[in-house]
């Protein structure tokens, strides 16, 4: 098969990967780098389906764009498509509202939803002569990975493999040639049971000094499993964002999440902001989980506003930070830019690595089950310490953005 990486080669975010097989043209995920204005792929050659393995923004940002031009089916899971159409909409408004100009319109995604074509982790589709299988990836609920049965390929494009209050970790596949992601190459989570009680802990002793902590989280995933792990710490937590639409998506498909019983649990116990008197409210209680995760927009920054200054507070990042976002911008500097000024950030500032990828010896392990010749390894910062210790099993390519190639 003929494959070009049209971003997302060496590098996080913008991922798609275009391949043709038995001369049928199809692409593997079309998403954008969010930013002010984003970063987009290379433009994709028409193609004949589209596979989406899960609604980050660098997986799906330019679905809309690409559904549209070549009136392709885009295969995906019902909650991938529910929680993109959500994600979709608000990039849009990001974008009137930075007055940055933006590839699509709000036309183009209700054109985009009408090509979405559903199908589910363990289903098999055919397509003029091409099978592809679906397996859960494990990474947010609804993720997939991709089986090119033809050229016994596996597009890992975002995997966890391990379990977490939310989801079951992905199981490998056999396979010739194994498409996996790196983010967290030559890095290791900690043990997430010990994790937990760590941040729990920090919580605590926060709140037991008379400051509140503000958890910057992802609207997909990390949102609801902070008010998971959560649930039973008798807080008064708060929930804003576009966290509580994603979790009420999820309740609406309980098989792609461990169990709907202990996330309704969660959410039932914890309150919702709907509105800026919310707002006010939500600032008083002990605990909010606001978006955005990166800490870009959104009502994060309206707390972080309010607390900065408050030394007892203190802000958890629980996940990974881009490079050049406000998130990171803190780690490094505690700094942040709201609303076009830089400002000092007093209070504490905690990271705890929360990550829905998975560490690199997973990573490794998870290369080594699926036994392939090939790993062609992307969606990655630094993907030298992973290749090095692959290439001892299996020939490791780690292509450039642009350059073509046949495995
Ligand atoms: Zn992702
Ligand atoms: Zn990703």
């Amino acid at each position: 098969m003929e494959v070009e990486f049209l971003g997302g080669g060496e590098e996080v975010g913008r991922l798609g990967i275009f391949v043709k097989s038995n001369g049928i043209p199809m692409l593997f995920d079309y998403g954008l780098t969010p930013g002010e204005p984003p970063e987009y792929p290379k433009q994709s050659p028409p193609v004949d389906s589209v596979f989406l393995s899960h609604a980050h923004l660098d997986h799906s940002g330019m679905i809309p764009w690409l559904a549209i031009r070549y009136n392709a089916p885009v295969f995906s899971t019902i909650v991938t498509q529910e929680v993109s159409k959500l994600l979709f909409k608000d990039t849009l408004k990001i974008a009137g509202a930075s007055g940055y100009p933006f590839p699509y319109s709000e036309i183009d995604v209700d054109g985009a939803v009408e090509n979405f074509s559903t199908v589910e982790p363990s289903q098999t589709v055919e397509r003029n002569g091409i099978e592809v299988k679906f397996h859960s990836s494990g990474h947010i609920p609804g993720s997939l990975m991709f089986e090119l049965k033809n050229e016994e390929s596996l597009f890992a494009c975002d995997i966890n493999t391990i379990d977490t209050r939310l989801l079951k970790g992905a199981k490998p596949v056999k396979c010739r040639t194994l498409f996996l992601e790196g983010t967290y190459s030559g890095q290791e989570h900690p043990e997430r049971k010990q994790l937990e009680k760590e941040f729990m802990n920090k919580i605590d002793e926060v709140i037991d000094r008379g400051g509140k902590v503000i958890i910057p989280a992802f609207a997909v995933g990390r949102s609801q499993e902070m008010a998971m792990i959560l649930m039973d710490s008798g807080y008064d937590v708060w929930l804003d964002g576009m966290g509580s639409k994603v979790a009420e998506i999820l309740l609406e498909y309980p098989e792609y999440i461990r169990s709907a019983k202990d996330l309704k649990k969660a959410i039932d116990g914890l309150r919702v902001v709907y509105s800026n008197r919310g707002r006010a409210l939500a600032i008083k209680g002990d605990v909010i989980i606001t978006t955005s995760g990166m800490m870009n927009g959104g009502p994060v920054l309206g707390y972080v506003d309010k607390l900065c200054d408050n030394k007892k507070s203190a802000i958890i990042l629980t996940g990974y930070q881009v490079e050049g976002t406000n998130g990171r911008r803190l780690l490094e500097t505690g700094e942040i830019k709201m609303y076009g000024i830089t400002k000092k950030v007093n209070c504490d500032i905690e990271f705890f690595d929360f990550s829905a990828h998975a560490g690199h010896s997973q990573l490794v392990e998870f290369a080594r089950k699926c036994s392939p010749e090939n790993v062609v390894i992307f969606h990655s910062d630094n993907p030298a310490p992973l290749a090095e210790e692959i290439k001892d099993f299996a020939n490791v390519y780690i292509p450039k953005n642009g350059e073509k190639f046949e495995i």
